[in-house]
């Protein structure tokens, strides 16, 4: 189709128009304490999107004492029906806003529009109000004792307090929503640090987390650097627990680091997921299937099926199929309506992106289809395929993170058994696919794979209620669902002596 570029949501330009974006602490909006500010980017250009400034250790300080405040008074006041509700507000806001964090997101990050408005604006407000239901369903309980009749025990459900969320880049809307979703359902006050590749949608939430009514220093939103403002929120000894989403590299360190003050840790890191197709897959739902495991986001998704495993018997087929599919996808600016992927999200990750093509190539691995960069401005990879792969190749063991799957084939003589062993090689256990018919293998598959989420016959779907973590060294606990509220709170044991 005919390329139509979205009309700029008036609210958008203003926000870019407003001067460097300051610091969301204690409900103001601050200057940095440096006065130092940073560059935020268009990918599909590389200009200059606009200027934030930039958080470090004294402003981490700052946002502890005031989430401190509120955490001692007016947010303990807040009942969690009210909290709740204040939750809902949000994402009725939010939709308020949709088209304005779409186009945020989709200017800083470089992804389309037609993503953002249909999966990262909407998951991210329906994750909101998932946990908006929660407010009012965490609770302890009575606990019968052997002591005696006389004594009465029960839990209580209490909030860690101060908590740090650390979030990367790549679904910068959605990933804040994660992080605070349950943090505030269960009573917490957030210090939270943006990627410093895409800091904006994050400020502009905050403005409607203001409208919505929390209190002050509820939610603290910093845009800065890594080892600057994230290792201050790491290292700090007031806040109790911090929660990393990011490279498995970087999720190390922090658990390093966090150590030194016995912090609760939980980390949602890298990936290298397989994606197994079998010969008696329906192949009109394979293919597709597995050019949105790899192709969605531009493959900056820690869960992007990378590893890509076809039988042999239909291998040469499946392949040639994918890269017809994939030959169509059509590439451009994010904000082109039309645009189904966008640039990298930064000149790192094009470099990082081009080192792992040259490698492929080097190694023997033969690409397909795409396989150089685009010679245009911004950072634009097209969908590459790799076939001819052998599971030593640099790109079959490391986490690519971008357009770029890896075909293995494997063979009836080896058996499942075979493919299952190849797949849970890898140090990472994200997520993985299954493509068959046949319902007693997709299980036996799903069981024996070491990974955090199985989809079978599906990919890359995602719901509040669903829990998603890695096994291995892409982390652990649990986010979304249930399981959330448990890296949250904290639970006490009180004892009362009635007799
Ligand atoms: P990164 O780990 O460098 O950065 C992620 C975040 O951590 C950013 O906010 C960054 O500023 C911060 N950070 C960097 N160094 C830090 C330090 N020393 N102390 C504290 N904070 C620090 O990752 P990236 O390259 O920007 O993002 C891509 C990676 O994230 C990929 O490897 C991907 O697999 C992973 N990821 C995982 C998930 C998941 O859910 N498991 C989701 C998205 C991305």
């Amino acid at each position: 189709p005919e390329s139509t570029t979205a009309q700029l949501d008036p609210r958008v330009q203003a926000f870019l128009n407003s001067g460097p974006k300051r610091l969301f602490i204690g409900g103001q909006y601050v200057e940095s304490i440096s006065g130092r500010t940073f560059a935020t980017k268009d990918p599909s250009t590389g200009e200059v999107l606009t200027y934030v400034f930039e958080a470090d250790k004294e402003d981490v300080d700052r946002a502890v004492e005031a989430a401190e405040k509120a955490l001692q008074g007016p947010w303990a006041k807040v009942t969690p029906s009210e909290r709740g509700k204040l939750i809902w507000k949000l994402a009725d806001l939010m939709e308020e806003h949709a088209e304005a964090l779409a186009q945020l997101d989709t200017l800083d990050n470089g992804k389309p529009i037609r993503e953002t408005r249909n999966a990262d604006v909407p998951l991210a407000i329906d994750h909101f109000r998932y946990y908006a239901g929660w407010a009012t369903k965490v609770h302890g309980e009575v606990i019968d004792n052997s002591v005696g009749s006389h004594m009465f025990t029960y839990t209580r459900r209490e909030p860690v307090g101060v908590v740090g969320q650390i979030i990367p880049w790549n679904f910068p809307l959605l990933m804040a929503a994660w992080k605070l979703g349950a943090a505030l359902a269960t009573g917490n006050v957030v210090v939270l640090k943006t990627a410093e590749q895409t800091p904006l949608s994050a400020l502009y939430l905050s403005e409607l987390i203001q409208e919505a009514g929390f209190p002050d220093g509820v939610v603290n939103i910093l845009s800065g650097f890594g080892p600057t403002a994230g290792g201050a929120i790491v290292q700090h000894p007031r806040i109790r627990k911090v929660a990393f989403t990011g490279s498995t590299e970087v999720g190390k360190l922090i658990m390093q680091q966090a150590a030194g003050n016995l912090k609760r840790v939980s980390l949602e890191l890298g990936g290298k997921s397989p994606n197994i197709v079998f010969p008696d897959a329906d192949f009109s739902k394979a293919i597709p299937g597995a050019l949105l495991g790899i192709f969605f986001n531009q493959g900056q998704v820690c869960c992007a099926g990378s590893r890509l495993f076809v039988h042999k018997k239909v291998y040469d087929n499946f392949l040639a199929d994918m890269c017809s599919y994939a030959g169509k996808i059509k590439q451009g600016p994010g904000l082109d309506e039309t645009t189904e992927i966008g640039p990298l999200v930064s000149d790192e990750q094009f470099d990082r992106v081009s080192y792992y093509l040259n490698k492929g190539r080097e190694e023997g691995a033969n690409p397909i289809l795409g396989g150089q960069p685009l010679d245009r401005p911004g950072y634009f990879v097209p969908p590459t395929i790799f076939a001819d792969v052998r599971d030593d190749m640099t790109i079959v063991k490391e986490e690519i993170f971008g357009p770029v799957v890896a075909a293995l084939p494997f063979d009836d003589e080896e058996q499942i058994a075979d493919v299952i062993r190849r797949a849970n090689t890898s140090e990472y256990g994200l997520a993985a696919g299954v493509w068959t018919t046949d319902a007693r293998k997709a299980h036996r598959v799903a069981h024996e794979l070491e990974v955090g989420t199985v989809w079978v016959n599906c990919y890359n779907v995602f719901d509040a209620a669903v829990p998603f973590g890695g096994y291995k060294q892409s982390g652990f606990g649990r986010e979304m669902g249930n399981y959330a509220l448990e890296l949250y709170t904290q639970v006490k044991a009180i004892w009362m002596n009635l007799g």
